[in-house]
């Protein structure tokens, strides 16, 4: 189905071609395309890896205002009823980052064509879901260049209504690590356990043992989750199980507790290893640092929103989530809000169908912040 609306034919073209992080190859040049052909006289355009930094020089500037975007889709195969389903089998844009980069593009061109006097830099992320791409960006030399004085972020939010945005001063989103441990002792036959040490069995203590930590080591008035998602091990029902592997994630809401939920997972697993005689190791995998909204520039938002009534706010709880933009904000004050895209299906499923009509309305509240933050 063609839509009038321009923005929305350009998130259904980078909705076609999802890719993983640091392969953003295709969106990259899809991006770089429709940059390149706006008026160059205001802009400045450098690529990091797969990611894009854009300066709009302003007419008077004193700051830079900047506006970050994610890029990369799931390892996700989609069941959506579009038409402008990916192309790329088995992945999917189902955390809306092609939404994301469509409100960066509309940001960018609004003010290519009505210029503040501050700068503003667009940023085009790589990797958000993972490996993370929010620090290696944030440290090259290319960022480090065009610091922003101020960064902003949104996420579209499947559970608010179109019209609505989400936000909270102090922290947003958890602090998460994933958690990989693999266990090996001696596999055997199933009658002799006596020769062997079993990794099933040595799994499944960990397992409960890992919820004491949440139970018994995490301040109750903080909150933490371990999930372990995955368990291997084992080749048939008459062999004793050689190795273990156990795939999880976890989940604090403050930086201290995701430290002390690490040391007490290290001294679980070496219990493990003396007990059972077997040998452990741990991988953390993707970590993400909490995303905290600084106090003054969230509650200067909240007030603007609620005094031009640009949209609906609603003043959300925090989310045991995590999202890499906590790395810009722990270095440059700024906030992230949720987006209310209505759709019955949640960030990361398969089916998920954002409601377009949330482009229009970031739009708005963007382009008219940014401009008044700019005239302050
Ligand atoms: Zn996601
Ligand atoms: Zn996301």
């Amino acid at each position: 189905m063609a839509t009038a609306n321009p923005y929305v034919e350009i998130r259904r073209k980078l909705h076609q071609i999802p890719e993983p992080g640091f392969q953003e190859f295709k969106t990259q040049r899809f991006l770089l395309d429709y940059i390149e052909a706006l008026p160059p006289e205001r802009i400045e355009v450098r690529t990091w890896r797969t990611g894009i930094l854009v300066r709009v020089k302003g007419k008077n500037p004193s700051k830079r205002i900047g506006y970050r975007a994610d890029m990369d889709g799931l390892p996700i195969a989609e069941e959506t009823t579009y038409e402008f389903r990916s192309q790329h089998p088995g992945y999917m844009h189902a955390c809306g980052h092609d939404v994301h980069m469509t409100i960066g593009l509309g940001v960018l061109t609004h003010f290519v064509h009505n210029p503040i006097n501050d700068d503003l830099i667009l940023i085009f992320q790589p990797a958000e879901e993972g490996p993370g791409g929010a620090l290696p960006m944030m440290e090259s030399e290319e960022f480090q260049d065009w610091k922003p004085d101020s960064i902003y972020a949104l996420h579209i939010a499947p559970e608010y209504p179109v019209g609505t945005i989400a936000v909270r001063p102090g922290i947003l989103f958890a602090n998460t690590s994933e958690l990989f441990i693999e266990l090996t002792g001696t596999g055997g036959h199933a009658a002799f356990p006596h020769k062997a040490n079993d990794m099933v069995v040595a799994a499944s203590h960990l397992v409960t043992q890992l919820q004491s930590i949440i139970s018994r080591n995490v301040d109750p008035l903080d909150s933490a989750v371990i999930t372990i998602g995955r368990i291997e091990s084992g080749t048939r029902q008459n062999i004793i199980a050689e190795k273990a592997r156990l795939e999880g994630t976890i989940r604090t809401l403050s930086v201290e507790s995701m430290e002390q939920v690490k040391s007490r997972i290290e001294a679980v697993v070496s219990g493990i290893e003396a007990g059972f005689g077997c040998k452990a190791e741990i991988d953390y995998g993707s970590n993400y640092r909490q995303v905290y909204n600084d106090e003054q520039e969230t509650r200067e938002f909240m007030d603007w929103l609620q005094s031009t009534g640009t949209a609906t706010l609603v003043e959300c709880r925090e989310a045991m989530t995590g999202e890499d933009f906590g790395y810009f904000l722990a270095g440059i004050p700024g906030f992230m809000f949720w987006l209310g895209a209505e759709t019955p299906y949640g960030l990361h499923h398969s089916r998920m169908e954002p409601d377009e009509r949330a482009i229009d309305v970031a739009l708005e509240v963007l382009t008219k912040y940014i401009a008044w933050k700019s005239g302050r």
